[in-house]
């Protein structure tokens, strides 16, 4: 039985494995599309929301949210995020390259395509080392890329844009996906689609996901969220890569979003695996990360992060303090909604000026999103760095920018920083 291509709604059995045997690790209650922000009007209407679940699937260890939101109304087109924004994740995203051309052959024109390749970043490391590329992108940031001159297709990735590139393109030396194994609905139709455009004797499948052990260990609940319908152990990568013809040969941690891992996969069945693979295999079984109890713990942990966050920013308001938040990354709606932190509490959150979500309001709990030079005009007793992933550079760039007040980290546990 292939893996499923997901309809909208809730979901009954392991997207993976099909395995009914999945089970609840946390429930973060209702929330809206981190990535659909509220104008002022919006605030006057009937909003939606979504359940919001983490499910864990007994079989092959796959991580999922419960319920599936249309994908064309999730990644809509004018998706706001760009992942070109800043210069330590652009370093980042062209590493992808690097590391390729360091450890593999290639043809000698190769063509590197990314599926959901966002603004074109990620092809720009493989353009300056002399490949040909070709961006999938299905929202409105892919003409951005084009501008650029990284060559994009607006389409959604699937076996059907696969034929239409077939037709006009070599086979692919390298195909690349950040994060793909979690946003796209359709898995089935992707994996056949990428089947189908690689070369077959020294194409490689580049993957980079959310790393599992990464969102356990450092408490990045928040980073579950309707974009993300799967979190990756390594074990479910190689279930789902071998069911397609693909044989794992490297897999490596790498910083990227918080924690990723990087897994590389080709249909050639010669090609030896680097030791890395049963490394991180036996680590993954050694820490407990096929079993129960792992889970439960972390249940625990998250709810008293919300006890104690809660508690803390309630206190500083019966205070009178003044309270803003700083950044509005996807992740910040599931903490803020999780954790009931509302216009109530927060005054505003705080963003850099060339941010595509100023003057919006977040989904589930109404914080008006404004330029970052009214808080540094303003002052505000507290900064609670909803970007808390990147802290140390958020509170440095502050302080450079004149921010006098104190610090408020919410995770991994909740605490002040003066
Ligand atoms: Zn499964």
């Amino acid at each position: 039985m292939s893996v499923s291509d997901l309809k909208p709604g809730v979901i009954k059995e392991c997207q993976i494995c099909r395995s009914k045997k999945i089970y609840e690790i946390l429930d973060l209650g209702h929330s809206g599309l981190c990535d659909s922000l509220l104008t002022k009007n919006d605030l006057n209407k009937f909003e939606k929301s979504y359940p919001l679940k983490l499910l864990k699937c007994r079989n092959c260890h796959l991580l999922q949210i419960n319920y599936v939101v249309d994908n064309k109304e999730v990644f809509h087109l004018d998706y706001p995020y760009k992942s070109g924004i800043t210069k330590t994740l652009k370093d980042l995203l062209h590493n992808t390259s690097k590391y390729a051309v360091k450890n593999y052959k290639f043809s000698k024109k190769p063509l590197a395509i990314d599926i959901g390749s966002n603004d074109g970043t990620l092809l720009e490391g493989f353009k300056n080392q002399g490949f040909k590329v070709l961006g999938v992108e299905p929202t409105n940031i892919a003409k951005l890329a084009n501008k650029k001159g990284i060559k994009t297709i607006q389409k959604f990735f699937d076996n059907k844009t696969a034929r239409i590139i077939k037709k006009r393109y070599q086979k692919a030396d390298v195909i690349t996906g950040t994060n793909i194994f979690a946003h796209i609905n359709k898995l089935d139709s992707l994996m056949n689609g990428v089947k189908s455009l690689i070369d077959r004797k020294n194409g490689i499948f580049i993957t980079e996901s959310h790393y599992a052990v990464n969102i356990l260990d450092e408490m990045q609940f928040d980073s579950i969220y309707h974009e993300h319908l799967r979190f990756y152990l390594l074990k479910p990568l190689i279930y789902l890569l071998n069911k397609y013809g693909f044989k794992v040969i490297d897999a490596s941690r790498i910083p990227n979003y918080a924690g990723s891992i990087r897994v590389t996969a080709t249909l050639n069945k010669n090609i030896k695996p680097k030791t890395n693979v049963k490394k991180i295999i036996d680590q993954e079984k050694k820490r407990g990360f096929y079993s129960e109890k792992k889970y439960k713990q972390y249940a625990k942990k998250v709810i008293s992060v919300r006890k104690n966050l809660s508690e803390m920013l309630w206190k500083l308001k019966l205070k009178r303090k003044k309270i803003a938040g700083v950044g509005c990354p996807g992740r910040s709606i599931t903490l803020l909604a999780y954790c009931n932190i509302t216009n109530q509490l927060i005054d505003y959150i705080a963003e850099q000026a060339s941010s595509l979500k100023l003057n919006m309001f977040t989904p589930s709990t109404h914080i008006k999103i404004i330029d970052e030079k009214y808080m540094i005009k303003n002052q505000p007793d507290y900064a609670l760095i909803l970007s808390w992933h990147y802290g140390k550079n958020v509170m440095k760039n502050l302080r450079n920018k004149g921010y006098k007040g104190k610090f408020i980290m919410p995770l991994p546990k909740p605490r002040i920083l003066n």
